[in-house]
Formats: C-alpha cells, structure tokens, sequence
C-alpha cells in the first residue's frame, strides 16, 4: 500500500500543510490545501480519486476540495464518492457554492458527479470495504498535533500512549502544529507500507 502525505499540519500550523493523504492512488483522506499541486508532485492523478473520506468539517481538513471539485468537473468528470459525519452532503454542497458563487448551480453542479455518504462505524464507498478501528490495524495514521493540552485534537503524550496499547500496529503521526516527534510524516512524503 502506497500512502502519499500531501500535508501534515494542523489548522494553523506555520511549518506544515494541512492534512491529506491519498492512498494507493485512489482514496483521499481529508482534503487540506492545496490538493491539485500536491497531487502532481507525488504523481498522483487527481482524475482518479474514487473516495474521499472525511474525518469532521473543519477547514484544514476540507478548504483544498473546492478546486479539487472543479477539477473533477471540468478536467476529469469520473464519478466521486464523499464519505464523512452526518450532514456531509449539506456541508460540502454550502462549501462548493461559498466558493463558487453563482456559477456554482448552474453551471457546475449539473456537471458534478457527486454521491454523499454518512459515515458509519463500518461499510462500503465506492466498492472499498471500510471500518472504524485501531484494534487490528497493520497500519494507523493517527494526529499528534503538540505536546501538552491541544484544543480538539491528541496531544503527543495521548498518541504515546495508544501506540503503546496497540504494539503490533505500525503509527505514523501527522497533524503536527510544529515540531516533530519519532514518527512522524513529512509533507509530501510517500510512504510504502
Ligand atoms: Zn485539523
């Protein structure tokens, strides 16, 4: 499996993009700007996202997807599943039109091959099998975003802590405010696993 860390910062951090990473090629976790570039530099063709998994609704986690939406419509229209919290559809449809303004319902919604999907703690997207867990996992892309208290987010000692309760699973960390600890993943970096 192919993992390709287009950004590992949190929201403000100011040594790191915000958060993505695409998987063999074809499943985009979170969507933290900037997309399009990122994606050319690791050779990953933007056309051939089948899913994109949300982890919640904030901005670092989702503000690269309005021009990534444009060009899954204009550029490459292959079908595209998004997968996220309750309310998905309705949080991303606002998103597309704040972005898009009036352009947005006529011209590029009728062209967006869109479907939403709430989460579940299991199921399907896009004929890809997924699940909720860290128990069993041969690999966890898991948040270590400071030490100490971190707002919504794990702390570094928290992380240290869930590695320790799960031995045999191979961590890697991202969304780190600045800083690093062993571990962790680099902007742009491909990681074979
Ligand atoms: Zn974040």
């Amino acid at each position: 499996m192919k993992l390709a860390f287009l950004g590992t910062g949190s929201a403000f951090s100011p040594e790191r993009y915000n958060g993505a990473v695409v998987v063999d090629g074809r499943l985009l976790l979170d969507g933290g700007a900037p997309l399009l570039p990122h994606m050319k530099r690791v050779d990953v063709d933007p056309g051939a996202i089948d899913a994109v998994f949300l982890t919640h609704f904030h901005g670092d986690h989702t503000l690269g997807l309005p021009t990534f939406a444009l060009y899954r419509i204009f550029v490459d229209p292959r079908p595209i599943t998004f997968v996220g919290p309750d309310g998905i559809e309705e949080r991303l449809e606002t998103l597309w039109e704040v972005s898009w303004g009036v352009d947005w319902k006529p011209v590029m919604h009728p062209r967006f091959r869109a479907t939403y999907q709430s989460a579940q703690p299991s199921g399907e997207a896009a004929g890809y099998k997924y699940e909720e867990l860290v128990e069993g996992a041969d690999v966890a892309i898991v948040e270590a975003t400071g030490p100490g208290d971190v707002f919504s987010h794990m702390s570094w000692e928290a992380a240290a802590k869930l590695k320790k309760r799960h031995p045999k699973t191979h961590f890697l960390w991202n969304h780190l405010y600045s800083g690093t600890v062993e571990g962790a993943v680099q902007d742009l970096q491909v990681v074979e696993v």
